[in-house]
């Protein structure tokens, strides 16, 4: 099989799994609701499987892993990172090099996913299916060579296909085809685009509370669909806090746990921000 159709067939995979699927399943489980075929137990096994999928990605592959914002106990990494890799973001080593290239090369033409360069849509989704193999390839050996070095990521890299599958044999489990439905498909659609509009959105519309040499922006409404991050512009002024919302009103879920699981005992050295620092690159418009 040459390299060529490889990819070809990888990228129509993707487009299956992370498009047509959670689309084509939300829409038969919105015609089922429609017909009185939805029960509690859909709706919590969909918003339990969101939440708990995102903080994977959130506080796991994001702020954990990539940003080192945090030292988890073994037991919680663990857990954080089998969250993460049900979330169907790609394994987390490559999800972690993609992500540091786009701080590295925030907003310009390197952006793996910039939608002030390339537009909404290439930003949103379109990156996952155009970006070359070559480009996952040269982004692993140039921001993910720490990761090599760590065996728990290593062992999840080399499980990622596992994981996603659990991810949606769990919600089959507890509710059968519908729970499959709620907890996999619609979970996947909500979960996906939560996490997409970070890198879509958050560079086109919001506010600014910071300085930043990009087009960050702060979201209120992905701040709170996507446990926090949508603090954008917060977290590209500074990347390795632990907390993205930084003023009371901004509400950062991911945070709200890391400080709760630091006063258990179960995070440390949870990276705060120094006030003068803040300060320093504070503007007034908001
Ligand atoms: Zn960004
Ligand atoms: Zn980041």
């Amino acid at each position: 099989m040459s390299d060529r159709f490889q990819q070809q067939l990888q990228t129509s995979l993707y487009f299956l799994m992370l498009i047509v699927i959670p689309t084509l399943g939300t829409l038969t489980a919105l015609y089922l609701a429609f017909l009185g075929q939805i029960t509690w137990l859909d709706i919590i096994l969909c918003i339990s499987m969101v939440i708990l999928t995102e903080l994977g990605i959130t506080m796991g592959f994001h702020r954990m892993l990539v940003h080192q914002s945090f030292i988890a106990h073994p037991i919680v990494k663990f857990i954080l990172l089998m969250l993460g890799s049900m979330a169907l973001q790609g394994p987390a080593s490559n999800w972690a090099s993609v992500h540091l290239k786009h701080h590295a090369h925030t907003d310009d033409d390197d952006d793996p996913h910039s939608p002030t360069v390339k537009g909404w849509l290439h930003s949103h989704c379109g990156w996952i299916f155009t970006m070359a193999h070559d480009e996952h390839i040269s982004a692993r050996q140039t921001f993910g060579k720490k990761f090599q070095q760590d065996k728990m990521v290593q062992f999840f890299d080399a499980t990622f296909f596992v994981w996603s599958m659990i991810g949606l044999f769990i919600p089959f489990l507890i509710g059968g085809l519908n729970g499959l439905l709620w907890g996999g498909f619609v979970r996947l659609f909500l979960a996906l685009n939560f996490t997409w509009s970070v890198n879509s959105f958050c560079h086109i519309i919001g506010g600014r509370m910071f300085n930043t040499p990009d087009k960050s922006k702060n979201n209120l409404i992905v701040g709170i669909l996507a446990m926090g991050e949508g603090w954008h512009n917060n977290h590209h002024a500074f990347p390795r806090s632990a907390f993205h919302g930084m003023a009371w009103w901004q509400i950062d879920i991911s945070g709200y746990i890391i400080r709760l699981l630091e006063i258990l005992h179960l995070v440390k050295n949870v990276y705060r921000v120094p006030n003068a620092v803040m300060q320093e690159k504070l503007i007034s418009e908001k």
